[in-house]
């Protein structure tokens, strides 16, 4: 190994010393990036399948999407969201074309973004009573109190309850038993259609397709959590256009922005002005540069031919792992996969592969990836060529 040197032993000291260790760090420090390829300050390289956990959805440092945020702070770089910003209402227009919703509620984070949608569907209900949410078994939300409450992971919760009231947890697949859940209760279903936290686990269509039925036949709101599949990461511009579903609400963040804070709340025609003045709000949500990022991605990842590379790419990763001896299967849609290995802890391979230059996440017992969507063939082949070779040292142990 190269050595970690003495510069980042004293980063990490710092981090030790001066902030709360909620994440479970690698020994990594990166400094510069340029699409999937980052650099730390000794100039070791890396291939990174990780995009910021699916942030960086057009790499690092897309000289557009640089320049356009560039020129927004440099032009106005915030004002309150009691004045008009053209920016903000033109990611607006934009994004609500791409995803064939009537209107957005801009925030900072997917959390907030579900937040947001919480918020509408008890608002939809309230007039009879209806304020309870199902939500599935494994699924991930985010870490507020109310967004751990509709994540249907137990260790999430531990430590923290009382969580807010009115979640209820119904098994994936189960149409049956979510119909049970469905009484006049119930104002809302929150779902992700791939769930990424909880490994990677793609959805059925026909599930899906179900469930949209089950929630128009009971006046429920069907609320899609596209925080993670959403932005082109599945080869859709949200996987729910690729199920032949439209839901009611649906929120989006991560790559939403290339690699800058947002959220996004977006509903449909029925739900038009649900929320009156006053009723949300957000001091940074909308921000002028955050938007000039998002629009250069919603420019760029709603193309046709972007969205066709993207499945492509997802192919070729597929063809590529399943190749190799130590994968028992894979799993997930388009450039969000999860890699089931016969042998060896993901952690470790996590590990492993970090030092040998490749970033990799994991997700329970699975390794994912994550890459950026404008990862190149040459990026491709040199992470794949680094992670055989970590799969075949890992084994040999
Ligand atoms: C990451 C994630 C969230 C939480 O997003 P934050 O921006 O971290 O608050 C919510 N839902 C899903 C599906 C996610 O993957």
């Amino acid at each position: 190994m190269g050595g970690i040197n003495l510069r980042f032993q004293e980063i990490k000291e710092q981090e030790q010393q001066y902030i709360m260790h909620t994440y479970g760090r690698v020994d990594v420090s990166l400094v510069k990036g340029e699409n999937a390829r980052a650099w730390d300050a000794q100039g070791k390289e890396y291939i990174d399948f990780t995009s910021g956990i699916g942030v960086n959805c057009l790499g690092y440092s897309d000289p557009q999407w640089s320049a356009a945020v560039a020129r927004q702070a440099q032009t106005i770089q915030h004002i309150c969201n009691y004045y008009y910003s053209p920016e903000n209402t033109a990611l607006a227009q934009e994004l609500c074309e791409a995803a064939g919703m009537a209107q957005a509620f801009f925030c900072n984070s997917g959390a907030e973004a579900n937040e947001c949608a919480v918020k509408i569907a008890r608002k939809y209900g309230e007039p009879r009573g209806a304020y309870r949410i199902v939500t599935l078994t494994n699924s991930f939300h985010g870490r507020t109190l109310t967004t751990l409450a509709a994540t249907g992971q137990e260790v999430f919760h531990k430590d923290f309850l009382p969580l807010t009231e009115g979640f209820l947890y119904a098994e994936a697949g189960d149409l049956t038993g979510i119909e049970k859940l469905l009484d006049s209760s119930v104002c809302g279903v929150l779902m992700e259609t791939v769930q990424g936290e909880g490994g990677v686990v793609p959805m059925e269509p026909d599930f899906v397709r179900g469930l949209r039925s089950l929630c128009d036949k009971k006046n429920v709101l069907l609320m899609m959590d596209e925080v993670q599949t959403g932005v082109g990461r599945t080869g859709c511009f949200y996987s729910y256009q690729g199920m032949g579903v439209q839901p009611d609400v649906v929120t989006s963040a991560k790559g939403l922005a290339g690699g800058l804070p947002i959220g996004a709340c977006l509903v449909g025609e029925k739900l038009r002005n649900i929320l009156k003045p006053g009723q949300q709000g957000s001091t940074f949500g909308g921000n002028p540069v955050v938007c000039a990022g998002a629009r250069e991605v919603v420019r760029r990842v709603s193309q046709p031919d972007f969205l066709r590379k993207v499945t492509e790419k997802a192919a070729y990763f597929r063809q590529r792992l399943e190749a190799l001896p130590q994968v028992e299967f894979i799993r997930g849609q388009g450039l969000m996969l999860g890699i089931q290995l016969k042998t060896g802890n993901a952690h470790d391979v996590l590990i492993q592969c970090a030092e040998q230059g490749l970033l990799v996440l994991t997700a329970k017992e699975l390794v994912r990836f994550l890459p950026p969507l404008t990862i190149t063939q040459e990026e491709i082949d040199q992470g794949l060529a680094i992670f055989a070779k970590v799969l075949q040292e890992v084994n040999e142990k």
